[in-house]
Formats: C-alpha cells, sequence, structure tokens
C-alpha cells in the first residue's frame, strides 16, 4: 500500500514536472524557410519558438536532409510548409523520419502556407521533368510579396490558436499588426516604383522567384538565366538571352544570393545591365518585412540608377 502511494505520488510528480516544463518551452514551431520562420516568430512572440530547416544563405528547393533537421521535426508540435512543391525535394524523407504523426501533412500539427495565397505561373496542361524543375501548382516563392506574407501571418495565427488556445488574442493582434504594415510597405514602395519611367522597368532573373514581386511593382520580366527552372544555363540560351536583353534595354539581372553569379554577371556586364543580388531569405535576426523591404530598396537601386 505504501509503495502503491509512493508510486502516485512520483507519476504525479513527473506529470507536474513534464507539464512545467512543456509550458515554458510553448509550442515548438519548425518552418521549413527562413522567411516563413520570421512570419512565426513575429506572430508567436514569446508563446512559441521557431526553428527553419533552410538557412537564409540555402536554396530552399535543395536542403541537406541532415539528421539535426529529422530531430527538430520530431519534437514539432507544428510544421510550416511553403508547399506548392518548393521541398518536394527533401523534406518528405524527413517528415518520415521524424517520426511525429502531428507533423504529417493533413495533421493537427500541419500548415501549408501556400493555401493562404492566390498562386501566379500554374503551368497549363500536362507537365513533364523534361520542363525541368516545374512546379504545378503554380509559383511558391510567393513571399517576395509582403501582402502574401500578411495573409500567412493570419492563417498563422489561427493554427497557432488552435494549439494554444490561451494565446490566441495575441497571435491574432501581432497578425494585425504586420497586416497593417505590409499594407503600408506595400503601397509605399509600388507608388516609387510607378513614379520609374516604364523603360527603366525591365529585368531579367536567374530563377522565377521572382514573379509576385513583378506583379506588385509592375516590373517586366524579359527573360531568366536558367533556361528552365533548377536548369543551369547553356551557351545557345545565353546568347539568346543577350540578344533579347539588348533589345529590351534590360537594367538589372536579378539573382538570390545563394546562385552562381558567374553567367548573371556577364549577361549584365554585356548588357549594360547591373547584377543585382537579393537576399532568398530573411537573415537569422531579420524581420520578415525587412527582408522584403531591402530587396525592394535593392531592386530599385539597381533600376533608378
Ligand atoms: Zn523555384
Amino acid at each position: 500500500m505504501k509503495l502503491l502511494r509512493s508510486l502516485c505520488l512520483l507519476a504525479f510528480a513527473l506529470a507536474v514536472l513534464l507539464a512545467s516544463s512543456a509550458a515554458e518551452a510553448g509550442v515548438n514551431v519548425v518552418a521549413t524557410t527562413p522567411d516563413l520562420a520570421a512570419i512565426a516568430r513575429h506572430v508567436g512572440g514569446p508563446a512559441v519558438q521557431v526553428t527553419a530547416l533552410a538557412l537564409p544563405t540555402q536554396d530552399p528547393h535543395f536542403v541537406d536532409a541532415r539528421p539535426n533537421l529529422a530531430l527538430a521535426l520530431n519534437r514539432a508540435d507544428l510544421l510550416i510548409v511553403q508547399g506548392l512543391e518548393l521541398e518536394v525535394g527533401w523534406l518528405p524523407a524527413l517528415q518520415s523520419g521524424a517520426k511525429n504523426p502531428k507533423i504529417q501533412a493533413g495533421g493537427s500539427g500541419y500548415l501549408d502556407a501556400s493555401q493562404l495565397v492566390t498562386a501566379q505561373d500554374a503551368p497549363a496542361g500536362e507537365v513533364s521533368r523534361a520542363q525541368g524543375d516545374i512546379h504545378r501548382g503554380g509559383n511558391p516563392h510567393y513571399l517576395v510579396d509582403p501582402r502574401n506574407g500578411a495573409k500567412v501571418a493570419r492563417g498563422i495565427a489561427a493554427k497557432l490558436a488552435t494549439l494554444d488556445p490561451g494565446g490566441a488574442a495575441g497571435f491574432l493582434d501581432r497578425a494585425q499588426a504586420l497586416d497593417r504594415e505590409a499594407a503600408d510597405l506595400a503601397t509605399k514602395q509600388a507608388a516609387r516604383f510607378a513614379a520609374l519611367d516604364a523603360s527603366k522597368r525591365a529585368i531579367v532573373v536567374y530563377h522565377r522567384s521572382w514573379s509576385y514581386l513583378e506583379s506588385w511593382l509592375g516590373v517586366t520580366e524579359v527573360g531568366a538565366v536558367e533556361p528552365k527552372p533548377g536548369i543551369p544555363p547553356d551557351p545557345a540560351h545565353v546568347a539568346g538571352l543577350l540578344a533579347k536583353m539588348r533589345g529590351a534595354g534590360v537594367r538589372a539581372v536579378v539573382t538570390e544570393d545563394y546562385y552562381p553569379t558567374t553567367t548573371s554577371r556577364l549577361l549584365a556586364d554585356k548588357s549594360g545591365a547591373v547584377l543585382c543580388v537579393l537576399a532568398g531569405g530573411a537573415g537569422e535576426a531579420q524581420g520578415y518585412l525587412d527582408h522584403v523591404r531591402d530587396d525592394a530598396d535593392r531592386l530599385f537601386a539597381a533600376l533608378a540608377r
């Protein structure tokens, strides 16, 4: 009897200990990209811990499925993915290795952020691998437009509220604040770009990551250095693109910092454009909107020169 009572006490003490450590840790969020992580950090505030699987300096199409990433997923209460097949090459293996039913697609701790925005560039008709690393549901690089980031923030707030109902008001407040700031940023930058002469708004991109930003800021994409998504440039494609750039008066070749710059620089030099290297993701300690603002500022400087 005495033994039973001490066992019960022990179990009770353990339960208290586990509950208090869980409360301390808050909601454990894993996001696939640095921008998603930055939005989740903003919305979750002190009630969440956020880990990004891809580093800001890493191409989010190709992330090494290191064991520490599976461990982070094993401990996650919520996995937020950018979706539209951005992570299709590396995330599924990590998800199954994580042994965590919550964060599997359709689970209580899974959020596909692409469901919260309207996708652009969905290919028409049949898609085959011959077209390169094409994303069937549309372009997954939607977070370069701050208004999409604001929609994602609201979706994250709603999801976090289901996991931590006590924090719901805070999540909503912070998402609304981000929404207001994003709308303000979107309006101001669009006005600034609209004041640019139309002849100064043509760009070439390395990868087709900037479609949503082009729609937002009224910039025209003349072509891409990659002949197909994920396929490196070949001489014939580069020669054709250079001719097109000269004809269109392209002002800037825009690339993320994680892509090789040799061909982009060559094209810029030969056509009178400038190489404009933008950050592919929010820096470790950078807010999401600061990242978007910084990219827009750098592009403006490249076009307005
Ligand atoms: Zn892509």
